[in-house]
């Protein structure tokens, strides 16, 4: 499965702890991330991850173009609630196109855990037939 993954800078480190507690199921997918984000997964574990552009700097876009064309099958998106973001309408566009194209969408941590646990039981294999 493809997944995707972004977090706002006061999330990253959050990120970061994350992908090191879950790495034995990341390593199984296909990993997509906003290019800072990427960068900052890939400093602390050995995943391989596809990076896009900077998300402010494009990267969002790019990401919310493979969510359109129906490439990434869960998306994590650790957003800072409390920074209003400079590209905030970036953040309302991914939230609205997965739920466009009912992709799976963990916003916070809790959510995250649950998603992830979810995929490696195989509860998202249905996302195989939308292919
Ligand atoms: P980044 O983008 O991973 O390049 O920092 C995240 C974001 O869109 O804020």
């Amino acid at each position: 499965m493809n997944i995707g993954l972004v977090a706002h800078d006061a999330k990253k480190k959050l990120m970061q702890n994350f992908c090191i507690a879950y790495r034995g199921i990341l390593s199984k997918h296909e990993l997509y991330a906003t290019g800072t984000t990427g960068r900052s997964i890939e400093e602390v574990t050995n995943l391989s991850i596809h990076k896009f552009l900077p998300g402010p700097l494009g990267g969002e876009q790019q990401l919310g173009a493979q969510i359109e064309h129906n490439n990434i099958d869960l998306l994590i998106f650790l957003r800072d609630p409390m920074n209003a973001q400079s590209h905030e309408p970036n953040v309302h566009e991914i939230v609205k196109l997965c739920d466009m194209h009912n992709i799976p969408i963990a916003t916070n941590l809790a959510t995250a855990e649950l998603l992830i646990k979810a995929l490696d039981r195989g509860d998202l294999e249905w996302r195989e037939f939308y292919k």
